[in-house]
């Protein structure tokens, strides 16, 4: 399997290329020259599989230059006792017809783990095994639950150097906290003066910086992400829905081959594009509905077609989707411009000079035959929240709630009954103040004292990383406004 760029489909990469890479030189997106089909033969076959030989094989079929040792070695490293679930990532059934796949039972409680657990591993595999002598800096702007669980991949991993940037005022208190005290000798965190847009473009910026490029290469060094932009952060997520429909067929609550349908709550639109590589692939998915917050870009794309940023940004109780630029939704397009890439390229370009683009007629059609978009207002969601406990006794995050309370919208509006997996992004403990506000619990001023107060209500432990927390040290403390982010990144390469 090679790889080329959503802006110049002339390239032809390996995928140890890509991954040690992140971003394609002239700004385009690595995505697989074709996709891979999996049969149903094939799928039967894994039902009574588990997590990690599920995860071998899917891998196996995008990471060909990866000898099959290798990505057992990642694989195996990846996901292991770290995850205090022994399924990994395990499905439960909320309502009729609905389960939920909870993808945060790894060391930083969001689904960021899933992918950015194994990354490290894929990356330094790539190196030793291209002779590249090279060291790699990760540069990674987050919206607040990706840098975390990068710091916590990429530390002390030799070879590597990583440097976070955070949106001063745009992260949760625990995400803040978690990136803060982090660990390691080879990681920074900085706190930028702008919102994630403003981080992410930042750091698209530097990674296309010809001089400092030129610079890091006398070094021996090299950028590269752990953002989703990068093919190793998506390409392990496809694994999971997998995962759930074949959990769900071994539970026998659908038959093998039955259609079920898929709610993400997005923000980058990483996680739902995993979900479309898994429906591309065969897994048997009819709808993927894409669910937002107050930033609805994404919804009014999907229904209207027009993609247009020039809006409100607004900080929201689901701040990990507090994003005007879904960067992954470029390799959507790139399919749905059936492979165009002069035509996505001037998309792009059209974006960031305009702030807007639309498709055509029939780039609309394709994207509405396979994806529904909708959002939820703050209020909504928390009310979702609130809801579901009663009615269930779950608890959800904000980020679940607003796929859960998009997810009730479409029943509603389409009468569509179709089993449905709602990916579950992160534990309510990382958020416990709005979701104590949502139970109508009176929450403590005191940040550390409101997790006591969530295990109280909700019945579930807190999770042991969470719960470390209060002993920890602050060590990153770094301020910086959004043009001064390259200043940062000097200072870290020559500590
Ligand atoms: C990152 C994140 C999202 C959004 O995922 P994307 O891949 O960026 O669409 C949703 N929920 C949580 C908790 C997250 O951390």
């Amino acid at each position: 399997m090679k790889y080329h760029s959503t802006r110049n489909n002339k390239l032809s990469m390996t995928s140890m290329e890509v991954i040690k890479q992140g971003l394609s030189s002239e700004g385009g997106l690595f995505v697989p020259e074709s996709i891979p089909r999996i049969s149903k033969k094939e799928l039967e076959a894994l039902i009574s599989a588990d997590y990690r030989q599920r995860a071998k094989r899917i891998l196996s079929l995008y990471l060909t230059d990866y000898s099959e040792n290798q990505l057992s070695f990642c694989v195996d490293r990846a996901y292991g006792t770290q995850f205090s679930s022994s399924a990994i990532a395990p499905v439960k059934e909320l309502e009729e017809d609905l389960h939920v796949l909870e993808l945060w039972h790894g060391p930083t409680c969001a689904f960021k783990d899933m992918a950015l657990q194994i990354l490290p591993y894929l990356m330094t595999t790539a190196l030793q095994s291209t002779g590249d002598k090279r060291k790699i800096i990760i540069l990674t702007a987050t919206s607040g639950d990706t840098g975390k669980a990068a710091l916590e991949g990429f530390k002390d991993v030799p070879g590597t150097g990583i440097l976070v940037f955070y949106p001063l005022e745009g992260v949760s208190y625990m995400q803040k906290l978690q990136m803060i005290t982090q660990e390691g000798d080879n990681v920074s965190v900085a706190a930028v003066k702008g919102n994630f847009d403003d981080a992410q473009t930042g750091v698209k910026l530097i990674f296309q910086d010809a001089q400092l490029l030129k610079e890091m290469e006398q070094r021996g060094l090299r950028f590269s992400s752990a953002n989703s932009i990068n093919w190793g952060r998506l390409v392990p997520q496809i694994v999971y829905y997998f995962s759930a429909y074949l959990d769900l067929v071994k539970e026998g609550r659908i038959s093998l081959g039955k259609s079920i349908n898929i709610v993400v709550p997005t923000g980058n639109f990483g996680n739902i594009l995993a979900a479309w590589y898994a429906r591309e692939m065969g897994l048997p998915v009819n709808r993927l509905i894409c669910a937002s917050n107050s930033n609805n870009v994404l919804t009014d794309f999907i229904r209207t077609g027009v993609y247009d940023k020039r809006r409100t940004f607004y900080q929201t109780i689901s701040p990990s989707m507090d994003i005007l630029v879904s960067s992954n939704l470029e390799r959507l397009l790139y399919e749905l411009c059936d492979r165009d890439d002069k035509k996505l390229g001037s998309l792009m370009a059209k974006l960031n000079k305009e702030g807007y683009y639309s498709i055509d007629e029939a780039a609309l059609k394709k994207l509405q035959s396979m994806m529904w978009g909708g959002y939820a207002t703050e209020e909504q969601t928390l009310d979702s929240i609130g809801n579901t406990f009663k009615s269930t006794g779950y608890t959800m995050d904000p980020h679940t709630a607003v796929g859960k309370w998009v997810y009730d919208e479409y029943r509603r509006e389409t009468g569509d009954d179709t089993v449905t997996v709602l990916a579950s992004t992160a534990s309510p403990f990382k958020f416990p103040g709005d979701v104590l506000n949502a139970l109508e619990v009176e929450g403590s001023d005191d940040e550390i004292e409101l997790l006591n107060q969530l295990a109280e209500a909700s019945g579930l432990a807190i999770p042991k990383p969470l719960q470390g927390l209060k002993e920890k040290q602050i060590r990153h403390t770094a301020e910086c406004s959004a043009d001064k982010m390259k200043e940062q990144v000097i200072e870290f390469i020559n500590r």
